[in-house]
């Protein structure tokens, strides 16, 4: 019998990848292969290599829309290949995110008249909208010490410790101090008197958060504006606010309409939302809205003819796809006040199931509120026997992935574990998870008593006090290298969380 020829001189090796050489190479890591690879292969490649990331929709530490509807996925597809920026040849789609902006500006209370356009644009996340807003505010201040003749070298901008880390990116890379409002056991958000303490001549603005990333609580707004109109008042300031609403800019509308948080306070001159989080649109989304025109200083504004008409563009990154711009106009006419409002009241349903399940099983504190984005932050009422990483470990097993952290100064002692309830996010994945986390409490209590008492004491490393019992010293060097590691993870501001 002679032998088949050897799958790489075989014609028919093509038309299947699995038969070819290229399921058998390994790919390259560093420098771009020599020559090319058939599509089938690369695809089937490259797809099942990714089937070792994540299910987008069992990852519970996001608050990033992992769902949409096929209709505005296809429309998304549609315009895959447009460039947002060329506004001249698709005026349309300029048109669309000009929509979008004067509805949300709407939703946020923007004093204006029924026809008028609103100040603001569509972003490539909040980070982006903070940085505009930041800039605004750093420039605007600027220009008013400028006209006084006094010192402009040393803004600062004052928030809670709980703040996102893209304030921080703000800060570090357009050179603003942050000061920061400390938290304490058993409150998690920005203290709004404290914060008005700290206010100096030198505040551009002090950023008030609406859905608190690590436990989704709402900060009080109002009290912070009536405090700093007295302030404002008896100091001769005029130190504006900034809302971060990421994720409960479309929440607080619909769930708590009479809350005051938005421009309806006076104080209030730019408030930013990602309209890939409860905006419903996939990643790759924000929007920023000044309060009026006056506080958008113009200088900041470039205007751009090489595309055709003249166009003023008010963005750090030039070029960027229109297909979120397209879906969150599509979810905004779809939905309607209506929608929105059902989508966010069942998130909130959601959450009230998973947190009575999770107070049922007596083992945890649940950190987070019942009014503010629908999350549920909540921490082991006993973490000397195994802590909250290794539930988040352990849940994994189950397909779930569920963060835990650490809380910033000064609560750093607290580690939570965060689900957070999006619109796909059913009540009967709700009661899974309980079960699932019920299993693993179970199996955590039945644990050989050796690990146990070597998490025990990785977790007391932690705390600054690594305490060694008499080990071999292999041991005794892999508990100090995990120790750490743990301790540098708990520095490191956002540890997984978006
Ligand atoms: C998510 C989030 C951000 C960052 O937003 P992106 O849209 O991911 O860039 C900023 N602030 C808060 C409060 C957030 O929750």
């Amino acid at each position: 019998m002679v032998l088949s020829k050897t799958v790489s001189e075989s014609d028919v090796s093509i038309h299947s990848t699995f038969a070819s050489r290229y399921v058998r190479t390994s790919l390259p890591r560093y420098k771009m292969p020599e020559n090319s690879t058939p599509k089938e292969a690369a695809y089937q490649i490259i797809n099942d290599e990714l089937m070792l990331d994540g299910n987008p929709r069992l990852n519970l530490a996001s608050f990033v829309t992992t769902w949409m509807e096929p209709e505005c996925d296809k429309l998304m597809m549609a315009a895959i290949n447009k460039n947002y920026v060329d506004m001249d040849e698709y005026p349309v789609t300029t048109e669309l995110q000009n929509r979008c902006v004067n509805m949300i500006a709407h939703l946020f209370n923007a004093p204006l008249g029924d026809t008028e356009a609103a100040v603001g644009v569509g972003t490539v996340g909040s980070s982006e909208a903070i940085m505009l807003a930041g800039l605004a505010f750093k420039r605007k201040w600027q220009n008013k010490r400028k006209a006084e003749g006094k010192p402009y070298d040393n803004p600062n901008i004052v928030t809670g410790a709980n703040v996102q880390v893209c304030w921080e990116k703000f800060a570090r890379y357009f050179e603003v101090e942050l000061k920061e409002v400390k938290l304490r056991e058993g409150y998690y958000v920005m203290d709004p008197d404290k914060a008005v303490e700290m206010v100096d001549e030198n505040t551009i603005c002090v950023a008030a958060i609406l859905g608190s990333t690590l436990n989704g609580e709402f900060e009080d707004v109002k009290r912070l504006n009536d405090l700093l109109v007295e302030k404002n008042k008896q100091t001769g300031w005029d130190t504006p606010i900034h809302v971060d609403a990421a994720s409960g800019g479309f929440i607080a509308p619909f769930l708590y309409p009479e809350l005051e948080w938005d421009f309806r306070l006076p104080l209030v001159k730019s408030i930013n939302v990602s309209g890939h989080k409860y905006g419903l649109v996939y990643a790759g989304i924000g929007w920023i809205i000044w309060r009026s025109k006056e506080d958008l200083p113009e200088e900041l504004i470039f205007h751009i003819n090489y595309l055709g008409t003249d166009q003023p563009t008010f963005t750090l990154n030039f070029s960027k796809g229109s297909s979120q711009v397209i879906a969150q106009y599509y979810q905004l006419i779809r939905l309607g006040y209506e929608g929105y409002q059902n989508v966010m009241e069942n998130c909130r349903e959601n959450m009230i199931v998973l947190r009575e399940g999770l107070e049922r099983s007596g083992k945890f504190n649940i950190v987070s509120k019942d009014n503010g984005v629908p999350l549920v932050a909540f921490s082991l009422k006993d973490n000397r026997k195994h802590n909250e990483f290794r539930v988040s470990d352990m849940l994994r097993r189950f397909g779930w992935i569920v963060p835990a952290y650490t809380m910033p100064a000064d609560a750093q002692h607290v580690t939570v574990l965060r689900v957070v309830i999006r619109e796909d996010f059913s009540r009967t994945l709700a009661e899974r998870l309980v079960l699932d986390i019920d299993k693993v409490l179970h199996e955590l209590d039945t644990l050989p008593a050796k690990l146990v008492v070597e998490s025990h004491e990785v977790k007391k490393g932690c705390d600054g006090c690594v305490v060694v019992k008499k080990k071999t010293a292999l041991e005794t060097q892999r508990e100090i290298t995990t120790a750490w590691m743990k301790l540098v993870m708990e520095k490191k501001k956002i540890n997984g969380v978006c």
